[in-house]
């Protein structure tokens, strides 16, 4: 086992450096995991822009990365009591929670209380080290063993995966709904997906741009919103009725306004994107026509769920991947996925 290693280390925002760095141990319950593949997502982009000081990450210099597969390298003391061996394929999730408070133990970690107190909660590539290195540690909770006909690539998107399928949890999806989804990014198209397997009878994507072709070419229903009013649009589209579910997954002002304009009656929004900014609600429609607006953090349980789903194709995590780069040449792979002529939806990191 090698003592250095290849990292992705942010100095300060915007400021990106492949350095040397010790290779993590694992403590007790954890495992020191070869990464194999690790995705770009749009938090890594704000994260690294400084966009959440003080919390995401708490502090610079700092390495991200929190979609990832691998293989195990080393086991920590205890982590072989829970069936893993050196070896084993795996894909890991960012939410290492407490497992002891009330939220935990009813199942809902990704809102623990203990949220980033030390030795009690991590984040991994949050507020702790994540998977743009040649190797992360990670607690026994937060990784999940890789069916063999899955790649390390779709591994890696197993965590994208699993909160489009917690967004379409929340959203309480049921079978001949017609769901409308704003945001055309990877959690959207997967959304979408998500949103089939509960049942939807109909799924209108409201996006632009080459995001939105790609919606189109899944057999996704499709709204331009910079063709005019993608609210109205959804409207005609379903009689004037609106969307019995919306599932938010830009997290810009707009979308968040054009999510709830959209719903029907007695309708729901689940949202995912998280906005940097405050959003003006319409309170007294909200009221009025008994609109539902649900938060939809990460995902609690749905790991597991989405392997199968990505198995049978019906979860098409494939379908995302626009480009592969090595991990030393990580500032062209993020200039690639900012830039909206690009056509990169999801980025694949190779260290
Ligand atoms: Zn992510
Ligand atoms: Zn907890």
């Amino acid at each position: 086992m090698p003592t250095t290693m290849q990292a992705l280390v942010v100095r300060e925002p915007n400021v990106l450096e492949i350095s040397e760095v010790p290779v993590p141990e694992p403590g007790p319950n954890e495992v020191l995991a070869r990464v194999r593949a690790v995705s770009i997502c749009g938090t890594d982009a704000h994260l690294i822009r400084g966009d959440y000081p003080n919390f995401w990450p708490p502090a610079f210099p700092f390495i991200p990365g929190h979609e990832w597969a691998g293989e195990i390298a080393a086991l920590g003391p205890g982590a072989e009591r829970f069936g893993f061996a050196v070896g084993d394929r795996v894909a890991g999730t960012s939410h290492d929670a407490c497992g002891v408070c009330r939220e935990c133990v009813e199942g809902r970690y990704n809102l623990c209380e203990n949220y980033g107190r030390e030795g009690l909660h991590r984040q991994y590539g949050h507020n702790v080290q994540g998977a743009d290195a040649t190797y992360v540690v990670h607690g026994v909770k937060c990784i999940f063993p890789l069916p063999d006909a899955l790649t390390f690539e779709d591994g890696a998107l197993i965590d994208p995966a699993s909160i489009a399928l917690h967004v379409a949890n929340r959203g309480n999806i049921t079978p001949g709904d017609t769901v409308a989804i704003t945001g055309a990014g990877t959690i959207g198209l997967l959304a979408g997906d998500a949103a089939l397997i509960r049942g939807a009878g109909r799924v209108i994507v409201v996006g632009r741009g080459y995001r939105l072709d790609k919606a189109a070419a899944l057999g996704f229903e499709t709204v331009d919103s910079g063709a005019g009013d993608p609210v109205g649009a959804v409207r005609e589209l379903t009689g004037g009725s609106g969307a019995d579910v919306v599932l938010e997954c830009a997290g810009v002002p707009d979308t968040v306004q054009w999510a709830l304009g959209m719903l029907r009656r007695g309708g729901r929004c689940a949202a995912v994107g998280i906005p940097t900014v405050g959003v003006e609600i319409a309170m007294q429609r909200l009221v009025l026509d008994e609109l539902e607006l649900v938060g939809s953090r990460a995902s609690a349980g749905e790991m597991r769920r989405v392997m199968p789903l990505v198995e049978q194709g019906r979860m098409r995590v494939r379908e995302m991947v626009t480009h592969r780069f090595a991990l030393a040449d990580y500032a062209e792979a993020l200039a690639t996925f900012n830039d909206r002529a690009s056509g990169a939806i999801k980025i694949i990191v190779t260290p």
